[in-house]
């Protein structure tokens, strides 16, 4: 089993420390099979930030045209909201999931959870971007977190990782069916 590949990168780091109030991945070239996620690790919580194209979710990148594709919608967004299942965090840190935020114009999602009029796709392409934030006891750090993409999404194939850790930022690639990332180092 290949592990993920980890190699720190002192330079990305001041980059994210400077444009804290940009979402972390903006700008990143959108390639289908391939998602971004953020994990950020802090005395007494861990926050994901997930990007992905919504091919890898529901298989198309418009709102739903017809009842199946509705479903197809519904079931990727439960999915994202059933956080604690997604992402399985270190037992040991004692961490429950707090809040999540889902942002997907094009199916209608905003990030109020409302339910909004879709946005139309500008041009071919259409992203979700997801937050996941959990609560922590103590001074409890997590070693590891389980990530379940794969398991959940079949058109998901790899996942490019960004640890922010106490100790300092990690790139890491998590290449399906692998689930596990080491939080530790
Ligand atoms: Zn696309």
């Amino acid at each position: 089993m290949r592990l993920p590949r980890l190699a720190p990168s002192p330079a990305l780091f001041a980059a994210l420390a400077l444009s804290a109030a940009v979402p972390a991945w903006a700008g990143k070239a959108h390639q289908h099979g391939v998602a971004q996620l953020d994990v950020a690790v802090e005395p007494g919580r861990v926050t994901l930030d997930l990007q992905t194209p919504l091919d890898g979710l529901v298989g198309f990148e418009r709102a739903p045209r017809n009842d199946a594709e509705r479903a197809r919608v519904e079931a990727a967004l439960a999915r994202l909201r059933d956080a604690a299942s997604l992402f399985r965090i270190d037992s040991a840190a004692g961490c429950t999931l707090a809040k999540v935020t889902l942002n997907a114009p094009v199916l209608g999602v905003t990030p109020a959870g409302t339910a909004a009029p879709a946005a139309p796709a500008k041009g071919e392409h259409a992203d979700l971007d997801g937050r996941f934030e959990f609560n922590c006891k103590g001074d409890a750090r997590p070693a590891f977190v389980e990530v379940g993409l794969f398991e959940a999404f079949s058109g998901m194939k790899r996942i490019e990782l960004r640890l922010v850790l106490p100790k300092g930022q990690m790139k890491a690639t998590l290449v399906r069916p692998a689930t596990r990332v080491a939080l530790a180092r």
